[in-house]
């Protein structure tokens, strides 16, 4: 784990909550991007080194949208960059935590990802992330 790479949050609208987060933040959304495989619309934040994901479903019963449905809105996940994902996949699977994905697959962001389960971590769902190079 290298740091915090950003922070996830699901929100219903992305067309309010863009232009809120660039007024609460004081910048512009620098993307906008559609994971077609994960049903989710992302938007992009970034402040110094500091990095905001809203997500948005694109999907009635996509994850985010019924991570909405049970929690409401607000925090969905912390991201961490690490620097090989395969190595850090296994180094999690050996301390006994729960890996969501078998596999890494492809995120926004040119990112590959990996979720772990939020049942170890606290309730904390967390990801894993390794820039595409
Ligand atoms: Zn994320």
């Amino acid at each position: 784990m290298l740091k915090i790479e950003h922070i996830g949050i699901a929100v219903k609208d992305l067309k309010s909550a863009v232009p809120l987060f660039e007024a609460l933040l004081n910048t512009h959304c620098y993307k906008q991007e559609t994971v077609e495989s994960e049903q989710v619309s992302t938007a992009f934040f970034l402040k110094q080194d500091s990095k905001i994901e809203l997500l948005e479903s694109t999907a009635a019963d996509g994850v985010i949208a019924k991570f909405i449905a049970r929690k409401g809105e607000g925090v969905h996940h912390i991201a961490f960059e690490v620097e090989d994902i395969y190595a850090e996949m296994e180094r999690l699977k050996a301390a006994g935590f729960t890996l969501i994905n078998a596999e890494p697959k492809r995120g926004a962001d040119n990112k590959m990802i990996c979720f772990v389960h939020p049942k170890e971590t606290n309730g904390v769902l967390i990801e894993l992330c390794q820039e595409i190079r």
